[in-house]
């Protein structure tokens, strides 16, 4: 099912992003809910990953086979709109958390919160309650589990009878953990990676003010209060560099062959 999913993925780069809105985003992910017989992928597709799955080929492939890859910002709806004329919108995995959890509350799923501290994992939780009273959250870990308790905590999933699950352990922890345990979850239908949002949603990170999302500068305002991820967001302007590199070339008759 999920294969022609794919069919339509634009390539940027080295990664993939579904050319999709919020709508469709979320229409899929009920898709995978009502007929999936298996742990659906919904990844985050950024231009960070795109440096980091040419270092790791095992990742790249992890993407390569994701069911969902949410246009995560500003830079990959940029790029999808220059190279393929696309007209995308952006799906931050961290408001798409809230869409999921709107739907599960809707319609009665019930949803795992795996990752974060355990203080961040446990207010998450109850900030989520809250916001949606009538949400089943199944259960609930933090994301400092060892490899000797992860039978255990595969075990607490199962029997929560989740049918999502959020797994919070930052990128690409948690695309491995996922590959690495999904024969294993039995009732699990969609996965979402949502990498550091529990520290947005129960934590002390603050996400942008809307102002500053309305004006795409989501990424300058992270910058400016965490000026730490300077090392991370320095890839910004190779990215575009490299994108523009990219267009150039297919005008030219050199684009890239995958
Ligand atoms: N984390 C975790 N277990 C680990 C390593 C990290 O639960 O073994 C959590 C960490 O507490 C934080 C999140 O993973 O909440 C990583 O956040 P970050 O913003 O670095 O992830 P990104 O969104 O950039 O992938």
């Amino acid at each position: 099912m999920s294969v022609s999913f794919r069919k339509n993925r634009l390539q940027v780069l080295d990664i993939w992003v579904d050319p999709l809105t919020r709508r469709e985003a979320i229409r899929r992910v009920r898709s995978f809910l009502e007929q999936g017989t298996r742990p659906h992928a919904v990844f985050a597709s950024n231009p960070e990953k795109n440096f980091s799955v040419t270092k790791d080929p095992e990742l790249h492939r992890i993407f390569s086979e994701a069911d969902l890859l949410l246009p995560d910002g500003i830079g990959m709806v940029l790029a999808a709109k220059l190279l393929y004329n696309a007209n995308i919108e952006r799906v931050p995995g961290a408001e798409f958390i809230y869409d999921i959890c709107c739907l599960a509350e809707n319609e009665g799923y019930r949803v795992f919160l795996y990752g974060a501290s355990e203080e961040v994992n446990r207010k998450s939780a109850e900030v989520l309650a809250k916001r949606y009273p009538r949400l089943l959250i199944a259960g609930r870990a933090n994301g400092y589990v060892s490899e000797a308790e992860m039978p255990r905590l595969i075990e607490r999933i199962n029997e929560s009878r989740a049918d999502i699950l959020f797994v919070a352990l930052g990128s690409p922890k948690q695309e491995k953990w996922f590959v690495e345990h999904k024969d294993a979850l039995e009732h699990v239908r969609v996965v979402q990676g949502i990498g550091g949002t529990l520290d947005t949603i129960g934590g002390t990170v603050k996400r942008a003010p809307e102002i500053w999302r309305k004006f795409w500068a989501e990424w300058l305002y992270r910058l400016l209060s965490e000026p730490k991820r300077i090392k991370r967001q320095r890839i910004l302007p190779i990215f575009a560099f490299m994108v523009f590199q990219a267009k150039a070339g297919n005008m030219i008759g050199l684009g890239r062959q995958n």
